[in-house]
């Protein structure tokens, strides 16, 4: 599985991002010139490390509140780097609920409530495509793989017994009821 390198996650990546945007334009112009063609090469690559941790940071303060596996792709560390960018100060006033969610201080939420808001986002066939198998899934995945496959469930047997909304199409949930949960059409 894919991890992503903690030693790239420092305090204020901004600003480190500046001064490897400098340092590139530096080497871009030696590498020209066909000097150091690998330390241009490092540099590159960690200033490329910075942008997507800054990008992580940027998306996360957009939200109050995001599954760490939409930012970090099921990388096997993904909870370790998310902790560090708020150990950081990078993302200070942030927590991790549920070992999937960063929300914000302010918010309330529990670890059930952070699976099953995370359930919608999660997908199972990216994870297996990230290397992620039964053996080595985190806890709360299964967590949130049970939550899907219960919905999953509600809605299959909600149309299969008593049909759907003639109008929207949603679910009937009951045989008694009259009226639709969603749209409000007479049944
Ligand atoms: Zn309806």
């Amino acid at each position: 599985m894919r991890r992503i390198n903690l030693k790239d996650i420092v305090p204020d990546l901004e600003g480190r991002l500046k001064k490897l945007n400098t340092l590139r334009k530096v080497f871009m112009v030696l590498a020209l010139l066909i000097i150091p063609a690998i330390p241009a090469m490092i540099v590159l690559a960690k200033y490329g490390a910075c942008m997507q941790l800054c990008h992580a940071v940027q998306a996360v303060k957009l939200k109050d509140k995001m599954p760490i596996f939409m930012l970090f792709a099921f990388a096997s560390n993904e909870r370790e780097a998310a902790q560090k960018l708020i150990d950081t100060g990078n993302l200070a006033g942030y927590r991790i609920v549920g070992d999937v969610m960063i929300v914000r201080d302010d918010i309330a939420m529990t670890d059930e409530e952070a699976w099953e808001e995370a359930a919608p986002f999660f997908n199972v066939n990216a994870a297996i495509n990230m290397g992620m198998t039964a053996d080595n899934m985190p806890e709360c995945y299964k967590k949130i793989i049970e939550i899907q496959q219960r919905k999953e469930k509600e809605l299959a047997e909600g149309a299969a017994e008593y049909g759907q909304c003639p109008s929207c199409g949603a679910p009937v949930k009951s045989v008694d009821s009259e009226f639709c949960d969603k749209c409000g059409t007479r049944l």
